[in-house]
């Protein structure tokens, strides 16, 4: 009898591989191992084990296999389930999962490029191959596999590379390896026993003979006095010009305390703080949602903003943790999380593992071992949505936090899997729980639990009663035509930013672009400087002087004359965060302004460095994009102005209005959180918009009930499904015709439920045109049946030769 086993290929075809395997091969392996195997003419592939079998394929003769990568197996058979799920719901292939779920180390091929670790030291303990690999390495920076198995003369490689791999010698150049830490500053504060009057002065006494230290703690108090702020270090030593080791003596004398702001995300050390006592209102809703528990999987806590959700997660946590089981805590973008990992790092300590795609290859990997072998250090899991991938061995519970969120949604590339609906099928395989969280829960998960799908538990106070902000509509077109606006702002805005200001609190301003302006224009002729790639205008970056595109990220300086009339009138139109970061320059010179978006955190640790800075009030103003609204806790914040809230509004979009909604309550939520209530000011064109009206007083059950109205009126998600198929290509002909013959073999099964084709509002990116297709399920239709016929029509469709070339991708949910 002859032995098989189907392995999955990293690659975007459908079926499984066989391949031919001895005897002692068979005993030994087990679905989750990896093994490397030949393809094609001449390439070497890891593949991951799905199945051993006797059955002997009819349409080809099986290759061996090279060789087995594993003694154990690194993916486990939930995963592997899992993962199938994925990939039929998704409608993509189980390569495509594969390459999303791991890390890029767990998969060398014949492709991958290999440099030498700058930092590895040359040791004894390599064997002979791997040493020929490291000093062939020392002459060429960068080999491929293929090349390395052919200076060895070996097929079978890549057991050796895993090795040096482990033994940290080589590195995969995709990886970036990235050497900054971040430069934690250090700040002082005087020790809390000199409040007290009398032992102020003993000290006062007691250092008159150390002039030097003296002066050092005066100027503390001058500085202190006069901002209310944090005092750096560096700051202090300036001003009172006294010697670092002034400042040493008295921090040893216990007189400063030298403390960082924020502490490092990986060095976890043991909690150090208990569980705050819940208010009555969350005790009552921690009570409540295990009460739901026992009839739910899913569970909706629809928690208004500060309401305290997060204590009451940690309660969950601590719960679950105790019964020897593994919590996933999804957030939306872990960048944006320092605060909150601190806070459970102070709950949990080291039980927490983060994982994080801008991590390095082997911090991952390290994680990922971590869970599978269920070590200690990885009992809570906090990551972003492909941490839904992870080898867990014990879930128990599954929080997606703010699970309304849109970077839940993977869009490109394949799978483009919602992670809060892949969660819910992960804990099922798990028998685990899951609660949804969110201030502004999404349309779907509100109607899944009116529907009864989910439990629903609601948490309608803030914590401390502090009351949520006050909400006021200021209408700007007055303001425009009486030509009252200061720049962007109205006067209403202004007054409030100045109050603010004087009372030495924080303001957040919000708005919805980034870049000076959206677009340029000529005034003369009205033409717009296009991307030659994308069809889109560019957008005027003004520090840089440059025009970019937000699509393929193409950049010019600006011209100076208009490319189509040829007068030098180009004039800006509209306006983004950079504009607004320099008219409040302008506006406020002796007040430090700081913005927050795509251009200004980059880099691993540019999310931290804003939220620090502004964390410990280096910074008056912050203005910035949605990422804004992304569940940050500052306590000194009194007052959050939207500049434009138009423009989200009229957004194409089926779900503009919700998302308004929800982005406009977050960002509010974030004024006036610890102390007193916070002021929020919302500029328009529009006061009477009922989403705005609806946002003023903070009324979810009316949105719902009103947009849910139009959902069934126009027929959209949640009352059925939806799923797109775009079509790419370089030659704009072909792309038609075959979105014309797609739209035709649809429609004999799907008759009116599709719509398209369509070029979707910038129907050109990268040089590739673009054709929509929109096909929508009913609810009582069978969808695993619709998408069946759909997998059957594109696999016609990729029949035909002219056709095989256009990109055809599927997106199941695609909102
Ligand atoms: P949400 O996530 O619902 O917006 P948070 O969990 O961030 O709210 O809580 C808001 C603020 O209230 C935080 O600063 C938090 O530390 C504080 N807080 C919440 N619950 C408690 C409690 N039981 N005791 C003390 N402080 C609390
Ligand atoms: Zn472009």
């Amino acid at each position: 009898m002859n032995n098989f086993v189907n392995v999955i290929l990293p690659i975007p075809l459908q079926q499984l591989f066989t391949y031919s395997i001895t005897e002692a091969e068979k005993d030994f392996l087990e679905p989750g191992m990896r093994v490397a195997v030949p393809f094609g003419k001449s390439k070497i592939y890891t593949a991951i084990v799905a199945e051993v079998h006797q059955k002997e394929p009819t349409a080809y003769q099986a290759k061996d296999i090279f060789q087995i990568l594993d003694e154990y197996p690194i993916i486990t058979k939930k995963q592997l389930k899992h993962w199938q799920w994925i990939a039929n719901y998704y409608m993509c292939s189980l390569g495509e999962v594969l390459r999303s779920a791991l890390p890029s180390t767990f998969l060398l091929e014949s492709e991958t490029q290999v440099i030498k670790n700058k930092e590895f030291m040359l040791e004894s303990s390599l064997t002979d191959d791997e040493f020929l690999i490291i000093e062939a390495l020392e002459h060429q920076e960068v080999l491929p596999i293929q090349k390395i198995s052919a200076i060895l003369d070996k097929k079978r490689v890549l057991p050796i590379l895993n090795d040096l791999l482990k033994k940290k010698a080589i590195v995969l150049q995709e990886e970036i390896i990235e050497q900054y830490t971040p430069k934690l500053i250090k700040y002082i504060r005087l020790n809390e026993r000199y409040n007290d009057q009398k032992e102020l002065g003993d000290l006062l006494e007691e250092l008159s003979r150390a002039n030097q230290q003296r002066n050092a703690v005066m100027t503390y108090f001058s500085l202190h006095g006069a901002t209310k702020k944090p005092i750096k270090q560096k700051q202090l030593k300036e001003v009172s010009k006294v010697s670092p080791a002034v400042i040493k003596a008295l921090a040893e004398k216990e007189v400063f305390e030298i403390y960082t702001i924020q502490t490092d995300r990986v060095n976890f050390k043991e909690a150090t703080d208990s569980f705050k006592e819940l208010s009555e209102f969350q005790e009552e809703c921690y009570n409540e949602l295990n009460k739901s528990f026992e009839k739910n999987e899913v569970v909706l806590l629809h928690g208004i903003t500060s309401s305290g959700k997060t204590e009451i997660y940690v309660k969950l946590i601590d719960q679950v943790l105790k019964q020897g089981k593994q919590v996933l805590y999804l957030v939306p973008e872990i960048a944006l999380t320092t605060q909150l990992i601190d806070r459970l790092q102070k709950y949990f300590g080291n039980k927490i593992a983060v994982f994080h795609s801008k991590y390095s290859l082997n911090e991952r990997v390290e994680v990922w071992n971590n869970i599978l072998n269920k070590s200690d250090k990885a009992q809570l899991i906090l990551g972003a949505r492909s941490s839904i991938f992870l080898p867990f061995s014990e879930l128990g519970l599954i929080i997606v936090d703010e699970e309304h969120e849109t970077s839940y949604k993977q869009f490109d590339p394949a799978p483009r899997y919602h992670a809060r609906d892949a969660a819910i099928v992960l804990a099922n395989l798990h028998k685990a729980k899951v609660l949804l969280g969110s201030a502004t829960p999404s349309l779907e998960s509100y109607y899944n639990a009116e529907q009864k799908k989910y439990g629903l538990v609601e948490l309608n106070r803030r914590f401390g009663n502090v009351m949520l902000p006050e909400v006021e509509l200021v209408d700007i077109k007055e303001g425009y035509r009486k030509k009252r606006m200061t720049k962007h702002f109205s006067e209403r805005l202004m007054v409030l930013i100045n109050e603010a200001l004087d009372e030495k609190e924080q303001v957040i301003l919000f708005q919805n672009r980034r870049g000076f302006s959206p677009i340029v224009e000529c005034k003369s002729c009205g033409v717009s400087p296009q991307c030659p790639n994308c069809d889109v205008s560019l957008t005027y970056h003004k520090l840089r002087g440059e025009l970019k595109c937000h699509y393929c990220g193409y950049h010019k300086p600006l011209p100076k004359i208009c490319s189509a009339c040829g007068n030098p009138s180009l004039d800006t139109k509209g306006f983004g965060t950079e504009q607004i970061e320099l008219e409040l320059q302008e506006l406020f010179p002796n007040h430090k302004i700081g913005r927050m978006d795509l251009d200004t955190t980059r880099g691993k640790y540019g999310y931290h460095k804003i939220i620090e800075a502004f964390q410990s009030r280096e910074i008056d103003i912050l203005v910035g994009t949605q990422m804004l609204s992304k569940g940050l806790d500052f306590d000194n914040v009194s007052l959050v102005g939207v500049l434009n809230a138009d423009n989200m509004l009229n957004f194409p979009d089926f779900r503009a209005h919700e998302k308004s909604f929800q982005l406009l309550v977050q960002v509010s939520g974030r004024a006036g959180r610890a102390k007193k209530r916070g002021k929020v000011a919302i500029q328009t064109f529009n006061p009477y918009h009922q989403i705005l009206q609806q946002v003023t007083t903070n009324d979810y059950a009316t949105m719902y009930k009103e947009q849910l109205y139009e959902r069934h009126q126009y027929k959209y998600p949640p009352i059925l499904r939806m799923v797109k198929i775009t079509l790419k290509h370089r030659d704009y002909i072909k792309v038609n015709s075959g979105a014309d013959w797609l739209y035709k073999s649809l429609y004999n099964t799907f008759g009116t439920n599709i719509l398209g084709p369509t070029s979707p509002a910038i129907s050109r990116i990268r040089n590739q045109h673009i054709k929509t297709i929109l096909i929508k399920l009913p609810q009582d239709k069978s969808i695993n049946l619709s998408k069946a016929v759909l997998q059957k029509i594109k696999n016609s469709f990729q029949s035909i030769p002219s056709y095989r070339p256009i990109r055809f991708n599927v997106d199941v949910d695609n909102y």
